[in-house]
């Protein structure tokens, strides 16, 4: 069974307090049902789940300054993505969150259909927004390390080849939605998601390692409808060591 950690990130935590987030969130697949248990273990305790309260879920600040990718991203757009989008998706995972601690005590699941959808929508734009914040670095770009360079051949033929699907399918995500690298344990390889809104098209298992958020509220205030254009910049700040490192802890 999955240990749940603490889901805060502050500037001032160690490498390893990072390290050991990063793995709880590898854990944390988008996938509603997963999400769901994770919830549910986090709130069990020795007393029985129906008395514990949820565990607040905390928004971490940017791994950077707002404008830290401003060749990218303005510091308007990160700020905004962050201070109300994000934050959004985190009070929503904690309301769902609160909701269905407070079914489980009044043993009243009348709501359960709305909740676990309020959670799978909330809590995987949570975990995708997180990803995402650290899948971009100011000293990103440039090409991956030789062991996800490999595992890349590996899984799709070539590192160019990787990019260009990753590319046309976080380009063609319909409507809202994100571009995805995973890794998927039962078949030991690499899959390219497309994910429509957050938690659609996501293959269950499959562990995020690099994403690109294309709602438009990520790029709509520089790129406008040129959402090619975005996620073709991507690559300017794509954080291949943040990747790399998720590979490893997922295998
Ligand atoms: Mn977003």
């Amino acid at each position: 069974m999955t240990t749940q950690p603490e889901q805060t990130l502050d500037r001032g935590e160690t490498e390893l307090d990072r390290r050991a987030a990063l793995k709880a969130l590898s854990a944390a697949m988008v996938v509603p049902a997963t999400l769901a248990a994770l919830g549910a273990n986090a709130t069990a305790s020795e007393e029985g789940a129906t008395r514990a309260a949820p565990p607040e879920i905390k928004l971490a600040p940017l791994p950077y300054a707002n404008d830290a990718l401003d060749g990218y991203l303005s510091a308007e757009i990160l700020e905004l993505h962050h201070d109300k989008h994000h934050a959004g998706y985190v009070k929503g995972l904690n309301d769902a969150l609160a909701g269905l601690a407070e079914a489980r005590t009044k043993s009243d699941f009348g709501r359960i259909k709305d909740l676990t959808r309020a959670v799978a929508f909330h809590g995987s734009g949570h975990i995708l927004h997180a990803l995402y914040w650290d899948s971009m670095s100011p000293k990103g770009g440039g090409e991956p390390g030789a062991e996800l360079a490999k595992e890349l051949e590996r899984s799709f033929g070539s590192v160019d080849a990787f990019r260009k699907q990753f590319a046309a399918a976080a380009k063609n995500a319909e409507a809202s939605g994100w571009g995805i690298l995973a890794y998927e344990p039962l078949t030991d390889r690499c899959v390219v998601l497309a994910a429509e809104s957050h938690q659609q098209m996501a293959v269950v298992g499959a562990i995020p390692l690099l994403v690109c958020d294309v709602w438009e509220h990520a790029y709509y205030l520089r790129y406008q409808n040129k959402r090619a254009d975005y996620v073709d910049a991507f690559w300017t700040v794509a954080n291949w060591e943040f990747a790399g490192r998720r590979l490893e802890t997922a295998r």
